[in-house]
């Protein structure tokens, strides 16, 4: 019995998978010197999936060399600049790759104020979209590959070869936006996106995870229209909680609340004992 132990417990190290979530850019919109905010799923060091693409994400993402080639999926939490601007950019790199399979660009599905993922690529890359010199990516007869558009309209679960997906809609103002939960061979990654968590819906999706990445966009002392689209510390550390997270990984990073570190890790740590990490661009966390 001992040696059946011992033999399961070395085969499971030796077999295990290398899992990792780099933060290709731990910033927000503003002009700071980070990225905005991306995040790249590494297995056995292959780039898997990318989380959303704000500015600078494509950059981040050639000095990561990860594979275009590798990956399965590319999420967009929400279709604010800050998080989808480098998706044109990293199409166009795609036409000269090796990539010929076609790529899943999953985003929310329409309001009245913001589009649908399928309409948001029609917009940049149809035959009367901004960049229609390369309308034949929506094609299966692309040069390159084919992109198709998935809209997400409440909560649904995909599922990839290496990875599952499930989603949930958050509330971040008027913006149609989206909570992922990554699973990864019994690892449980947390995105919360962009949201204030009204509604506690982060809590409907999980309730134990190894890594929750929350976005600390404003302090607690925030007021006003911010309160109505990001959490404050307290509220994040609720969520990390009811998510009986291991880790947290704050980022998506801002002004307001850079230089107050300490004051943000004072109030999540009276109530979460685990590890609390603040992202930079390029930082990698393993599972
Ligand atoms: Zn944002």
């Amino acid at each position: 019995m001992k040696t059946l132990l011992i033999f399961l417990l070395l085969t499971t190290i030796v077999f295990a998978s290398k899992i990792e979530l780099e933060v290709l850019g731990s910033g927000g919109p503003e002009i700071d010197g980070r990225a905005s905010t991306s995040y790249l799923l590494w297995i056995d060091n292959k780039a898997r999936l990318i989380v959303d693409m704000g500015s600078g994400s494509m950059l981040r993402f050639e000095q990561s060399k990860a594979r275009l080639e590798d990956l399965e999926a590319v999420v967009l939490t929400h279709l604010h600049i800050d998080h989808s601007v480098d998706l044109p950019a990293f199409i166009k790199a795609g036409y000269f790759s090796k990539r010929s399979s076609s790529l899943d660009i999953i985003a929310p599905d329409e309001n009245e104020y913001f589009p649908s993922t399928t309409e948001f690529l029609d917009d940049l890359f149809g035959k009367k979209g901004a960049y229609r010199y390369m309308s034949d990516v929506l094609s299966p007869q692309s040069d390159s590959f084919e992109i198709i558009p998935i809209d997400i309209k409440r909560s649904e679960k995909r599922v990839y070869k290496d990875f599952t997906l499930q989603f949930i809609r958050v509330h971040h103002g008027i913006v149609p936006a989206l909570a992922l939960l990554i699973q990864v061979q019994g690892k449980h990654i947390f995105i919360s996106g962009d949201t204030n968590n009204a509604g506690l819906n982060l809590e409907r999706l999980s309730s134990h995870v190894d890594l929750f990445v929350a976005h600390h966009a404003i302090a607690q002392d925030a007021k006003g229209y911010a309160t109505y689209l990001h959490m404050t510390p307290a509220i994040i550390a609720k969520a990390t909680n009811a998510l009986n997270a291991k880790k947290l990984l704050l980022t998506h990073r801002m002004k307001r609340t850079i230089g107050n570190e300490k004051q943000s890790t004072e109030i999540i740590k009276k109530s979460f004992k685990g590890e609390v990490i603040f992202a930079e661009d390029r930082m990698k966390v393993e599972l």
